[in-house]
């Protein structure tokens, strides 16, 4: 599982404070505990100087004196032979839990030290210190008096149930802290990355320009513009380089398709000739169109404006039906129906769309095809529609066709040589002229695509007398 910076950042800092949190618990609960202890053996101590001196002033171990003497005594008590056998003990203690092994024993008659340690009595947790018992000069027995630890047992219980109750309280609050902390550190981040996804492709003009903001977020965002910066001269370079390339390519084409149509125009041509030069002059028209469709692409990435101008578009219908009617010559491309209308547009790019889409018609039709190219107008908008009895498109690939460089699976062996540019550079067209194009496609049965253009008011006089010549050519 991958967790965010932001709660990777707060679970840090959260663990941090839990773990110095529980390190001062421990250290405070054993210090405390030694305290307590301490004070605890030092009152032991004194219990036992003084029993071991009224047992010293009374100069005997009769069982007898010692038995009345510990029951004055106001803690516990038992008193023992050198070989540990018990002597007198308090009354109703059970002196087993004290009992002392034979190092044990030792230990203590042989050295001066007492020895402490905390055994259980009962359920009881009791300190117990053991001394010898020296009567004159010689050690008579040994001494030992206890006292409960409970109290400290209850101090650290209480201390560890504030530790507990306190510690998630601060725990929720380090959480808390941490996110909202965490939180703010990444703010700046966070508007980067959605100025970074707001920058598109077409428009690495814009830059993230973090001054003021904290040093590192500053330095993320300076390297992200420096590289915009690189990104965008590069694309720059490169639509230069298409739009000068297909501009150098598209000229001495349209010179080459220019003689190829005088030389049809000679009478005294052949049939297998004036076929060859047809077709030649039909391919020549695709490379046309193709090195067109590169330039307008270069264009639509430069922000081109559109050169608006009264177009009829019946005529430039008849237009396209000249040039692409060689494109295939075992399949039919006819008119349909034909409105009459004019639509305010850049010419050269809508002749281009209605190109596009007709030689795609061709392209993709089988043999014996046919394409059927109409124009209809309504109130409100003109559509140009192109429809043909080709493969047709299937379901799943209609929502990317319009995609640039985006080709059908099987286009290369349907059409080999397309570049997969042609219809998204004629949406691009005909949403520039405030249109779109519609598809409408059955497997198998072919496929329509319609350009749908609004109707604006268009006087006939606004028409230049070149394109009324245009459409009589
Ligand atoms: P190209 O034709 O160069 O591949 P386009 O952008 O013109 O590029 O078309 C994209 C894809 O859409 C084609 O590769 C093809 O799969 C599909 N397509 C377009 N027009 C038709 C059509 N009339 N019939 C079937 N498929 C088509």
């Amino acid at each position: 599982m991958s967790l965010s910076i932001r709660w990777r950042l707060t679970l840090w800092i959260a663990v941090a404070l839990i773990l110095t949190l529980t390190a001062i618990f421990l250290s405070l609960r054993f210090a405390l505990g030694r305290i307590l202890t301490d004070d605890l053996d030092e009152e032991l101590s004194q219990d036992l100087g003084q029993l071991s001196a009224h047992i010293a002033i009374g100069g005997s171990l009769d069982e007898d004196a010692l038995a009345s003497m510990i029951e004055t005594a106001g803690f516990l008590t038992v008193i023992r032979d050198t070989d540990g056998n018990v002597l007198a003990a308090s009354p109703g203690l059970d002196p087993g839990p004290l009992d002392l092994n034979g190092d044990e024993r030792r230990d203590i008659v042989e050295g001066s030290e007492t020895v402490a340690r905390t055994v259980e009595v009962g359920d009881e947790d009791v300190r117990v210190r053991s001394a010898r018992l020296l009567l004159g000069r010689d050690v008579a027995g040994i001494v030992q008096v206890g006292e409960s630890a409970e109290a400290i047992g209850q101090v650290m219980g209480a201390l560890t149930v504030i530790f507990i109750t306190e510690g998630v309280g601060v725990a929720v609050l380090a959480l808390m802290a941490g996110y909202w902390l965490s939180r703010s550190a990444l703010k700046p981040v966070e508007g980067i990355t959605i100025l970074a996804a707001e920058i598109e492709a077409s428009d690495l003009t814009r830059r993230i320009a973090a001054a003021g903001k904290p040093t590192e977020v500053q330095r993320l965002a300076d390297t992200f513009d420096a590289m915009l910066a690189r990104l965008d001269a590069a694309f720059r370079q490169q639509r230069d380089f298409v739009m000068d390339v297909s501009h150098e390519l598209r000229t001495p084409l349209t010179a080459l398709r220019g003689n190829l149509d005088v030389l049809l125009m000679d009478e005294r041509l052949d049939g297998e000739t004036r076929t060859q030069l047809d077709r030649m002059s039909a391919e020549v028209g695709r490379l046309i169109r193709l090195t067109s469709n590169l330039l307008y692409m270069a264009h639509a990435d430069a922000g081109r404006e559109l050169d608006r101008r009264p177009v009829e578009l019946d005529a430039l219908c008849l237009e396209v039906l000249r040039h692409s009617k060689d494109l295939r010559p075992d399949a039919t491309l006819r008119l349909g129906h034909q409105a009459q209308v004019a639509v305010l547009g850049d010419r050269d790019l809508l002749k281009q769309v209605i190109l596009n889409l007709v030689d795609n018609g061709l392209k993709y039709s089988a043999p014996g095809g046919q394409v059927t190219l109409s124009l209809y107008q309504d109130e409100t908008d003109v559509r140009v529609v192109v429809e043909d009895s080709g493969p047709g498109i299937p379901h799943d690939q209609l929502g990317r066709i319009f995609e640039r460089y985006h080709r059908g699976p099987d286009s290369h062996v349907r059409a080999p040589g397309g570049a997969g540019i042609g219809l998204a550079i004629s949406r691009w067209i005909a949403r520039a002229h405030g249109g779109d194009i519609l598809v409408r496609s059955e497997t198998g049965r072919g496929s329509a695509f319609t350009v749908v253009l609004p109707l604006e008011p268009v006087r006939a006089d606004d028409i230049r007398p070149e394109e009324r010549r245009d459409s009589l050519a």
